[in-house]
């Protein structure tokens, strides 16, 4: 399967937390933590869309400045997203700066911040040309664990404790789409920007009799004309969408457990924090960390296909690879 969307860390193991998903064949790309996002360059930060921060300590948060410098005077739309009190947080670091030049910016940079608590989603809309003073009434509706869905993924969080609300992430492909090459050649197709039309048709459920049409360039012949449900049946197995998760910043508590299992559950890729040895756990417990042995333990508990480590404490800075095994090894035994 060629993989919808790539993920990668943003900075080591040893820098702050964030993950950068950047979509195959898309000009888009989705944030999980804005830590320090040096590493990113500015290409990269203008396809983000949407952001999700697990909570606003500074090492998960800082880099959301990077953002919104880069964005500034751009006609974007980023929707953010963060735990309970995320709204009042943002505003703070938005009033940090005076504004008084964005009547020069022909664009309007609007964000739309949306914070989470057990039941409720909350949503206030920032214009840069406002200068971000929120003028309109916060919009709520209820949170089923969905923070974000479109024709082709969708986001769902748990709600973790860290002492305070952390939230953790799971980005899922709704299905996937493989294109079967050889069918392809058999029809005299060469793959083209016809095909991401092809792709969105069927994300967004387009009727079967909808026509495809394929242009000269890119068949062996003339131009060459399908039904969507004719070239679907010849060129397409759809298969399980591939699912990411995120998971930092949490106490290795029942509940906490729970609700990370639960999240990811067979995902392809999950992400977790391992700040500490188990031989350190009593200071993990203390700081709401996990191990590096719990984080192995969830993610077979988890059942995942596979696992990355990160946002080891800086006390390790010479044993990181103690922290890989011990993952590793409580990974393989599950326990
Ligand atoms: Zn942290």
């Amino acid at each position: 399967m060629r993989p919808a969307f790539l993920p990668r860390l943003v900075n080591s193991p040893f820098g702050d937390p964030g993950l950068y998903l950047s979509f195959a064949f898309q000009r888009q790309a989705v944030l999980f933590d804005a830590g320090d996002l040096s590493a990113l360059s500015s290409r990269d930060i203008l396809k983000i869309d949407n952001i999700f921060i697990s909570h606003t300590h500074m090492d998960h948060f800082c880099g959301f400045d990077q953002v919104l410098r880069v964005s500034l005077g751009r006609n974007k739309r980023i929707q953010v997203f963060g735990p309970d009190g995320f709204i009042s947080h943002l505003s703070s670091k938005l009033s940090a700066y005076q504004w008084n030049l964005v009547d020069n910016f022909n664009d309007n940079l609007t964000l739309v911040a949306t914070e989470i608590t057990d039941s409720c989603m909350k949503t206030q809309t920032f214009h840069c040309r406002d200068g971000f003073i929120a003028r309109d009434v916060p919009l709520e509706s209820p949170f089923t664990g969905i923070l974000l869905e479109t024709p082709v993924f969708n986001v769902t969080a748990a709600i973790l404790d860290h002492q305070i609300p952390c939230l953790a992430f799971s980005l899922r492909e709704r299905f996937h789409v493989n294109i079967l090459k050889p069918a392809l050649t058999d029809l005299g197709l060469r793959p083209g920007p016809w095909l991401k039309t092809f792709k969105d048709d069927l994300f967004c459920k387009r009727p079967p009799e909808t026509i495809i049409e394929i242009p000269a360039s890119h068949t062996t012949a003339s131009p060459k004309i399908f039904s969507l449900d004719e070239l679907t049946r010849k060129i397409v197995r759809i298969t399980a969408g591939q699912q990411v998760t995120y998971v930092t910043d949490a106490g290795f508590t029942a509940t906490n457990q729970a609700r990370i299992i639960a999240l990811s559950d067979g995902a392809d890729h999950l992400f977790i924090e391992a700040a500490f040895l188990d031989n350190d756990r009593r200071i993990a417990e203390k700081k709401h960390h996990l191990t590096a042995r719990q984080a192995g333990y969830l993610a077979a508990r988890a059942s995942v296909k596979k696992y990355t480590v990160f946002h080891f404490s800086p006390r390790y800075s010479d044993r990181a690879d103690d922290i890989y095994h011990e993952a590793r090894a409580a990974f393989l035994a599950g326990c």
